[in-house]
């Protein structure tokens, strides 16, 4: 059986490197880049995917909360939380691919033509035929355009990397001129920090708070909600391209990779991967929702304020990186 990956990000090398050894596997990817990210994961993917510890450029066993100026330290049970450079991840993760047995083509998926992909390879267009296709390309998807399938609810965020502000460990910043309706953050690199927020305004907020001139970069990010269709007849949906990041936290690594990691499974042993992908995440990713639809609202003051107390540090602490 053929099958098709388009989008060599974490959903689609992991698809490919999952189903490389059973099948006939095509992975495409339009270039090499950075994508705009924090880059920030829970430290047990390592594990869970058998991946390289080299990656990890961080560890964490705290973050800290930012609030009316007002810094909440929340320990994390542990070195839990890890940051890598996503160039370098997303690549090692094709690399995984390619090492399975999946051929990396470096080309741009562009359309449907009598049921084949239209891939364009430096100025040539190919028809490659599939079996199975797996759209795993991204926030945008051109797949999902191609199909005329309604495209994915997203927020824009506005992002920049910055040598001007120093922090020991992942910041979140909860005051709505930071953080807009979601949050502001600020992530250690090797030599940058990488900082971000919701809308124009807040992310101009956040650099004269934190002291910085730097300007952004705006990209999409998905903001997940019920029956977003992941399924039309062989063509699969999979990380960003269907919407699968969590809720409040907008962790979309993990759930990138986990999501592809059903869908193989589901495809090898001829399950439904809507209803499988159900039974793993719905319940956490609508409850997850339910906190973010609550923190837009006057309560938000009272969540944070809890955060003081050991409970509730607690409790979101394994909410974030116990659960799912
Ligand atoms: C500013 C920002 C900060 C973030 N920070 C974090 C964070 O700290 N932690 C976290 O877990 N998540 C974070 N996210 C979310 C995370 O980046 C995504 O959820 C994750 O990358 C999803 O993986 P993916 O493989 O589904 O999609 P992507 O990573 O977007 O990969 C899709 C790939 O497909 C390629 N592609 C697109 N179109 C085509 C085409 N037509 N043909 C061929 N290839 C194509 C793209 O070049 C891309 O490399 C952040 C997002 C943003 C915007």
């Amino acid at each position: 059986m053929k099958i098709l990956v388009i989008g060599g990000g974490p959903a689609g090398a992991t698809a490919a490197r999952l189903l490389a050894n059973d099948f006939d596997v095509t992975l495409i990817q339009d270039k090499k880049w950075e994508k705009p990210c924090g880059g920030g994961v829970k430290k047990r993917i390592f594990d869970e995917f058998s991946l390289d510890k080299s990656l990890i450029k961080h560890l964490f066993d705290k973050v800290y909360m930012v609030y009316k100026n007002e810094k909440i330290e929340i320990p994390l049970k542990g070195k839990n939380l890890a940051i890598v450079k996503r160039d370098e991840f997303d690549s090692y993760l094709r690399d995984l691919a390619v090492k399975e047995g999946a051929k990396l083509i470096y080309g741009k998926f562009k359309d449907f033509e009598n049921k084949k992909a239209v891939i364009k390879i430096n100025n040539e267009k190919l028809l490659f035929d599939y079996d199975i296709l797996i759209a795993a390309d991204g926030v945008n998807s051109s797949v999902r355009k191609a199909l005329n399938l309604p495209g994915i609810p997203k927020t824009i965020t506005h992002y920049a990397k910055t040598s001007s502000y120093k922090t020991d460990t992942c910041e979140f910043f909860f005051d709505k001129e930071l953080g807009g309706e979601y949050y502001g953050w600020a992530f250690p690199h090797k030599d940058l920090t990488h900082i971000g927020s919701v809308d124009a305004k807040s992310f101009k907020n956040l650099c004269k708070y934190l002291n910085v001139k730097e300007k952004p970069r705006g990209y999409f990010i998905p903001t997940w909600k019920e029956n977003i269709t992941i399924q039309k007849g062989n063509v699969y949906f999979v990380g960003d391209a269907a919407a699968q990041v969590m809720p409040m936290t907008f962790e979309g690594i993990y759930y990138a990779m986990k999501s592809a990691k059903i869908l193989a499974d589901s495809i090898k042993k001829g399950l439904n991967y809507e209803q499988e992908w159900n039974k793993k995440y719905l319940k956490i990713f609508k409850q997850k929702k339910l906190i973010e639809t609550i923190h837009k609202t006057f309560l938000r003051h009272v969540m944070i304020k809890l955060h003081k107390f050991n409970f509730m540090k607690n409790f979101s602490v394994s909410l974030w990186l116990d659960n799912a």
